[in-house]
């Protein structure tokens, strides 16, 4: 319950991933279904904010609805690894007490941020994958869903494509779609998650930075909440999202500062393409991306839901 004077704010931000405006992957329709799908991702977790939910409660809430989603790549609309099948990895983390949860590998299994967020609360682990993920999801009863669930044709085509004009093996960056969230709940607590299919002919076992706390995903209440996207080798190598919260924490830079420093200058630095969604503890949420185009979405108390996907897309 909200006490008279206690600072009733909240904000969320969602993203669908960062990449390559290709032709063929940003049709009329699928911009549409694009906004469509961040609005409700922000419609879901703006619900939870305005009830006086948790922030933790928010994230997954938006992360679930681009999992279910065919847009995105998480969840169902997940890209096809080099055996042409799907393998998915999510992370969650809240800001007041570091706790975390991360899971890859996965297959069959329909909201991995669900999974990851039950590995955080439910195991005395931090990060499952593979089989032992499977297992624990299966004792937890975790809702499944069969490969046609996950089948797209979109991502089938850009499977072939990649196997057609790809060396051996090497992965596609560029294709956008990983999805993510942060929040500033009512009490002040900070949360983000993100989930992902990872990269499009990624090899097979090829874990990205999506569940890997500092590199795709990280939360504290100190600094901020941040959810990564972009080619994951880069941002594990830098650990963009930790060092967004350093950036805040230690250097006292402001968000979009902070995002902008970490994208613009440590990730280009080494190569690494993508974009990262901030939000601090005063609320504001920011936005920073090195690529054509970021999809994303913010809401708060005070200002209703915008949805981007251009740079010059005011969101
Ligand atoms: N970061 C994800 C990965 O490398 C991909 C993406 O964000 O598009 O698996």
């Amino acid at each position: 319950m909200t006490r008279p004077g206690q600072d009733t704010a909240w904000s969320l931000g969602v993203h669908g991933g960062a990449g390559v405006n290709r032709g063929e992957a940003l049709l009329p329709d699928h911009r549409a279904a694009i906004r469509s799908g961040l609005e409700t991702a922000l419609t879901a977790g703006a619900r939870v904010l305005e009830g006086g939910g948790s922030s933790v409660d928010a994230v997954e809430a938006a992360v679930r609805c681009l999992e279910d989603s065919p847009w995105f790549n998480a969840g169902r609309g997940s890209v096809f690894n080099a055996r042409g099948e799907i393998e998915l990895e999510a992370s969650i983390m809240e800001g007041r007490t570091l706790a975390a949860g991360a899971v890859a590998g996965l297959r069959g299994i329909r909201n991995p941020v669900t999974l990851a967020r039950r590995v955080m609360e439910r195991s005395p682990h931090v990060f499952l994958h593979g089989e032992g993920a499977i297992a624990f999801a299966t004792a937890e009863g975790l809702e499944t869903a069969d490969a046609d669930w996950f089948w797209t044709e979109h991502r089938w085509k850009a499977f072939e494509r990649a196997r057609g004009i790809a060396q051996a093996s090497a992965p596609q960056p560029g294709e956008h779609g990983t999805v993510g969230a942060v929040a500033l709940d009512t009490a002040g607590n900070l949360a983000a998650a993100t989930s992902t299919g990872g990269l499009t002919n990624k090899w097979l076992g090829r874990i990205g930075d999506t569940p890997i706390i500092g590199a795709g995903c990280y939360a504290s209440n100190a600094a901020c909440a941040v959810s990564c996207t972009g080619q994951g080798e880069y941002f594990i190598r830098a650990t963009i999202a930790r060092d967004i919260a350093a950036l805040i924490e230690y250097g006292g830079q402001d968000a979009q500062t902070a995002a902008r420093l970490a994208i613009e200058q440590r990730l280009a630095k080494i190569g690494g393409e993508g974009g990262a969604v901030v939000v601090d503890r005063s609320g504001t949420i920011a936005f920073a991306f090195n690529t054509e185009v970021m999809l994303r979405g913010k809401v708060s108390r005070d200002s209703p839901s915008r949805v981007g996907i251009h740079l010059a897309d005011l969101c």
